[in-house]
């Protein structure tokens, strides 16, 4: 038996699901909308500044010798310096911290915050690793890159797999290669004690709630004018979708499932987040919680909700399994969880999706204002922080509503013009991720120009 021997492996095994492939599909769709984009200039956006690659030694707990294999890709610092985070992770490819760092690009642009975009990754299992391990691989790493990160050229953040304490340490090693500075902006997502900004670590399932409440209330979605009793299902349980099912469920919202990479589990009256979260912490995963019923990753995509949060890895939603989706809203808190094809089978449902470049954008954000604080030497307080963070998605969602009412031919931006349009849905012919990069796009296009090619 090979494996396209079922429907659903063929029309898996036919889609391309190299990540950046997929961003520049994802680009090409976007492109044809932002005007007088030259053919030169479309190329340089879609091509990254630079890929490093290291190969670097690590001793072990026990006394061997390891390499390692990591990568920075810079792709574009036509805002600013290029900022992303770095993830450990076995299946880290090139082209994979490629397309993340080109997310990244699309991403800062649409928060309106002056960066580009990159990211890192280290091909390696951190769950098989010890601390002094995740340490030594992260100094050597870190120096490796030498100048090639800096506070004001490339700044790492987390992401997958990677966290408070393993910037920490990126700080430590930038810092003692660079005696003397303040380097606390070199990195983001430190402990709030180094220098990290209250509310960071929340800052992406936050920034998911804003998000999609605004959406909501500006009528995005059919039927579906808020949270209150809204019944949502979490894929993935890390930092952004533990995170994310909280404060959905304070929002009002039923959490009927979630899940990791383990599986998940499953409620129908909706499972107690807090003990979700106590359960995880004890036994490393969600499954067993006790009143739930067992489901996979798959069946946990497929579960009868208002609001699906992919909130793992890439290309869960693909075209062999996004017909299943019975969510009428699908939030990205994970970066490129569905794929073009997956794009068009839920458009042609009737699924809004709120594209990860704008649904998971808190986390940058926030990064943004760590970044501020560092360079001013200032703690904001936690109030101050979620206040700006708000102010940001709302405005980042406006522009995108804006652009998708735009698009599909409506005259006129506003709530009015936005739940016309989803009532209409047979009139969608531009799904939001398309128009969430036409705006993008431009704005990098737009800035690219003003300071001209150089020379
Ligand atoms: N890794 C996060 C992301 O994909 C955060 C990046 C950052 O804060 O720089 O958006």
């Amino acid at each position: 038996m090979t494996t396209t021997d079922t429907p659903a492996a063929a029309s898996r095994a036919a889609e391309d699901l190299n990540p950046l492939h997929i961003g520049r599909q994802q680009l090409d769709r976007a492109m044809k909308h932002v005007p007088s984009l030259k053919q030169g200039l479309v190329e340089f956006l879609k091509c990254p500044l630079r890929t490093i690659t290291l190969c670097f030694p690590v001793e072990m707990d026990d006394g061997s010798v390891r390499t390692f294999t990591g990568y920075r890709v810079l792709h574009s610092r036509v805002r600013g310096p290029g900022k992303g985070g770095i993830r450990y992770h076995p299946d880290v490819t090139a082209d994979e911290v490629r397309a993340l760092a080109g997310w990244m690009t699309w991403k800062c642009a649409l928060a309106d915050i002056p960066f580009g975009g990159s990211k890192g990754g280290v091909v390696c299992n951190p769950k098989e690793l010890s601390q002094a391990e995740l340490r030594r691989i992260t100094r050597r790493y870190i120096a490796d890159l030498g100048d090639n990160i800096g506070p004001h050229t490339d700044i790492p953040a987390p992401d997958l797999y990677t966290n408070e304490q393993t910037m920490a340490w990126i700080y430590d090693t930038y810092d003692a290669m660079h005696p003397g500075e303040n380097n606390r902006p070199v990195v983001t997502g430190k402990p709030v004690d180094l220098g990290g900004s209250l509310g960071r670590s929340e800052a992406t399932g936050r920034g998911c709630l804003e998000a999609t409440r605004h959406a909501l209330a500006r009528g995005a979605v059919k039927g579906l004018a808020s949270l209150t009793g809204a019944r949502v299902a979490v894929q993935g349980f890390g930092n952004a979708g533990s995170v994310a099912a909280r404060l959905f469920r304070e929002a009002g919202a039923v959490i009927v499932a979630v899940s990791d990479s383990q599986g998940g589990v499953f409620s129908e009256r909706g499972l107690d987040v807090k003990a979700a979260l106590e359960f995880k912490a004890r036994h490393d995963t969600v499954v067993g919680l006790p009143g739930t019923k067992t489901v996979t990753n798959a069946e946990l995509l497929s579960v009868s909700c208002d609001v699906l949060i992919p909130a793992a890895m890439e290309n869960q939603i693909r075209g062999d399994n996004a017909g299943q989706v019975k969510a009428r809203l699908v939030c990205e808190a994970a970066n490129g969880p569905t794929t073009p094809a997956a794009d068009d089978v839920l458009r042609r449902n009737g699924v809004t999706v709120i594209p990860d470049i704008l649904a998971n954008s808190g986390g940058v954000t926030v990064s943004y204002f760590e970044w501020v604080q560092n360079i001013e030497n200032e703690q904001w307080t936690l109030e101050e922080v979620n206040d700006k963070l708000r102010v940001k998605m709302q405005r980042a969602v406006d522009a995108v509503l804006d652009k998708w009412v735009e698009l599909n031919g409506l005259v006129g931006g506003g709530p009015a013009a936005t739940g016309q349009l989803a009532e209409n849905r047979h009139k969608v012919a531009v799904d939001l991720r398309t128009a969430a990069l036409a705006v993008a796009v431009g704005r990098v296009a737009h800035v690219a120009l003003e300071r001209g090619i150089w020379p």
